[in-house]
C-alpha cells in the first residue's frame, strides 16, 4: 500500500469514528504501523494535512462509501493477547534467563514448565536464555548422569526450546572458591570443623560455634587445607555467615561448600570441594547477567540466599518470580528420577524413554507433540497456587493436534471370530473421515473370516449393529445381512479380516498388548501417529516388529 493510501485509510476511519479526522492522530497511527516513515517525517506530513483535509470536506454518507470502497475492516487494533503477564523491570531486548536443569536423568513431564516459561519469556522479549547444567556434585541418593546431558538436550530441541548458550557449573569451580575467598577475607565466611551433628544442633538452639570466631588469617589456611585436600570429607565446611538467631533456623550461617571425594561423570576427580546450589547461583546469576529467575515458590531459601550474598558484595540483583508445584494427577507420573534409574539398573523397565518414565523422550515416543505441552503449560499460567491437573488436559490438549494428522485404521485386541453370511470382497473406507482428500483405504474382506472385538461381541450380539465401512448386520456367531442402511442409532463396530497382521501396543503402565490389525497398517513409517478405532492414537515406534506405543484415547 501507497503512503497516500494508509493515510487515506486512517484519515478515514478517524474520520467516521470523531466526525473529523486529526492530523496528530493519523500521524501517530500511521507511524505505529509504518515506523520506517519517521525518516520521511515532513513528506508525511504534508501528505497527511492534504488528505485530512480532503477527508473532512466529505460528507458522512461519502465517509462511509469510501471505507467500504477501501474494503478497510473497522481494525480495532488487534492486540495479540499474551497468555502471560509481564516479568517486572523487563526490558525489550535484555532480559537473560537460565535453565538449570540437575542432569541426573532427562527433562520429564514435571521439568517441562520450568523450561517452556523461561523459553516463553526470554521468546517475548527477544532476550536470551542460556542452558546452565547445574551439576554440581550431587549425592548419593541423587547422583549425576552421565547421559542426562545429551538427553536434557534433546528434550529441549524437541520441545523447540531455543538457547543461545550452554554453561556447567562444573566447569567453574575455580570461580567459586574465588569468590569464597573473597567472603573469607571480608569476614563474612568461615571455615566450620563441627560435626555435621553439632551443626544441625546448634542451629536449632541458635547458638555460634567456636569456629565463627576464628581470624581471616585462620579462616584462609584452613580453606587452603580444605583445597588440598589436608582435611577429609566431612571433617569441614565453608559457612555463611548470616545470624544464628535468624527466625528461620535453616538460614543461620548456611554452607556455601563442602568437600565431597565422589567421582564426578564430566570432571573426574579433580576437585573434591564443591559449592552448595545456592551459593553457586549466586555468583553465576550475577556472573552472566540474570536479570529474571523463575523458580518453585517452596524455593524461598535459596532467594535469601543469594539476596544476602548480592547484598555482601553491593552486587545488582536479579528479579524472582515464582510458581507453584504443577502434579498430574496419574498413576506414575510421579516417579522420581533415581527411582527410575534404579529400575532400569534393574531392568525392570527398558531405558529413559520407557513410558512409566514420564521423560519428554517417552511421550514423544507414544505420539506427543511439542506444540502440544506447551500449550498446556502456558495455559496453566504462572500462578503461586500449586495445581494438580489430571492429566487428562494434557491429553486433550495432544489430540487436538494429532486428530487431524492421525488416519484411521482397524486393530482388534481380543478377537472373536465371526463367519458373515453375505458376499463381500473388498470395501474401501477414507483414512480420515474429515479429510476426503487423504483419498481411501482398500481392506480385502473375507466373509467367512471376521474378527471383532469380544467386548462388542459379548454386549452386542444378536442385535444390528453396523460394521464400519460395510453395512448393518445382526451379530452372532454366523452374521446375517440386514440392510445396506446404517441408521445413527445402530451401534458401529470395527473389525479385522483377513489379510491381517499382528501387532504390539505399549502401553503407558509398560504393559505389552497383542492385537491384530487390517493388513494397511503395513503402509505406515516409523514415526506416523495413527488412530485404531477403539484402542486410540498410537505411534508406530518399530517397524520391523510392529511395535506401537499408545498415546491416548
Ligand atoms: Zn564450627
Amino acid at each position: 500500500m501507497k503512503l497516500e493510501e494508509i493515510v487515506l485509510k486512517y484519515a478515514l476511519l478517524n474520520a467516521k469514528q470523531y466526525g473529523k479526522a486529526s492530523e496528530d492522530a493519523v500521524i501517530k497511527k500511521v507511524l505505529a504501523e509504518n515506523p520506517d516513515v519517521k525518516k520521511e517525517i515532513k513528506q508525511l506530513v504534508d501528505i497527511v494535512k492534504k488528505v485530512v483535509n480532503e477527508v473532512n470536506a466529505l460528507s458522512k454518507d461519502e465517509i462511509e462509501r469510501k471505507i467500504s470502497e477501501m474494503n478497510i475492516t473497522e481494525f480495532k487494533k488487534e492486540e495479540k493477547k499474551e497468555p502471560l503477564p509481564e516479568l517486572p523491570d523487563a526490558e525489550y531486548g535484555k532480559v537473560v534467563m537460565r535453565l538449570a536443569p540437575f542432569p541426573s536423568g532427562p527433562l520429564h513431564i514435571g521439568n517441562a514448565r520450568m523450561v517452556l516459561l523461561n523459553d516463553y519469556y526470554v521468546r517475548r522479549y527477544n532476550g536470551k536464555l542460556i542452558l546452565f547444567y547445574d551439576d554440581t556434585i550431587g549425592s548419593e541418593e541423587k547422583p549425576i548422569d552421565k547421559d542426562a546431558y545429551d538427553l536434557i538436550k534433546d528434550g529441549l530441541d524437541w520441545l523447540g526450546v531455543k538457547y543461545h548458550e550452554v554453561m556447567y557449573k562444573s566447569d567453574r569451580l575455580e570461580i567459586y572458591y574465588k569468590y569464597a575467598e573473597e567472603l573469607i577475607k571480608m569476614g563474612k565466611a568461615y571455615v566450620c570443623t563441627c560435626s555435621k551433628e553439632e551443626i544441625q544442633k546448634n542451629r536449632r538452639l541458635g547458638i555460634e560455634c567456636s569456629c565463627r570466631s576464628r581470624s581471616v588469617d585462620e579462616n584462609l589456611r584452613l580453606f587452603k587445607e580444605v583445597l588440598d585436600g589436608k582435611i577429609p570429607e566431612g571433617r569441614a565446611v565453608v559457612r555463611l555467615k548470616t545470624d544464628m538467631k535468624h527466625p528461620n533456623p535453616a538460614f543461620r550461617d548456611r554452607v556455601l561448600l563442602r568437600i565431597s571425594e565422589r567421582e564426578h561423570p564430566r570432571v573426574g576427580k579433580k576437585y573434591r570441594v564443591w559449592p552448595m546450589l545456592e551459593f553457586s547461583w549466586a555468583i553465576d546469576d550475577y556472573l552472566i547477567g540474570t536479570t529474571h529467575i523463575l523458580r518453585g515458590k517452596e524455593l524461598v531459601i535459596e532467594d535469601m540466599m543469594e539476596e544476602y550474598i548480592w547484598d555482601i558484595f553491593g552486587w545488582r540483583k536479579a528479579k524472582f518470580i515464582h510458581y507453584g508445584l504443577l502434579k498430574l494427577k496419574e498413576e506414575g507420573a510421579k516417579l522420581s528420577k533415581s527411582k527410575t534409574r534404579k529400575m532400569i539398573e534393574r531392568g525392570e523397565i527398558k531405558g529413559w524413554d520407557d513410558p512409566r518414565t514420564w521423560s519428554l523422550q517417552s511421550l514423544r515416543k507414544r505420539g506427543f507433540q511439542p506444540e502440544a505441552i506447551r500449550n498446556f503449560i502456558l495455559k496453566l499460567g504462572l500462578s503461586e497456587a500449586d495445581i494438580t491437573m489430571p492429566i487428562d488436559i494434557l491429553y486433550a490438549e495432544n489430540r487436538k493436534i494429532i486428530d487431524k494428522m492421525a488416519n484411521r485404521y482397524f486393530a482388534v485386541l481380543n478377537p472373536v471370530r465371526i463367519k458373515l453370511n453375505y458376499n463381500v470382497s473388498k470395501i474401501s473406507i477414507r483414512y480420515h473421515p474429515d479429510f476426503p482428500e487423504r483419498g481411501v483405504r482398500e481392506i480385502s474382506v473375507n466373509p467367512s473370516e471376521i474378527y471383532v472385538e469380544k467386548e462388542d461381541f459379548e454386549k452386542l450380539k444378536d442385535k444390528n449393529v453396523a460394521l464400519i465401512g460395510m453395512f448393518t448386520v445382526k451379530l452372532g456367531e454366523i452374521t446375517e445381512f440386514v440392510t445396506n442402511e446404517v441408521s445413527e442409532e445402530t451401534p458401529k463396530i470395527h473389525w479385522v479380516s483377513i489379510p491381517n497382521i499382528k501387532i504390539k501396543i505399549v502401553m503407558p503402565n509398560g504393559n505389552e498388548v497383542e492385537a491384530i490389525a487390517e493388513d494397511g497398517v503395513k503402509e505406515l513409517k516409523e514415526g506416523d501417529i495413527v488412530q485404531f478405532y477403539r484402542i486410540g492414537f498410537c505411534r508406530l515406534d518399530n517397524k520391523k516388529e510392529m511395535v506401537f506405543y499408545f498415546a491416548h484415547k
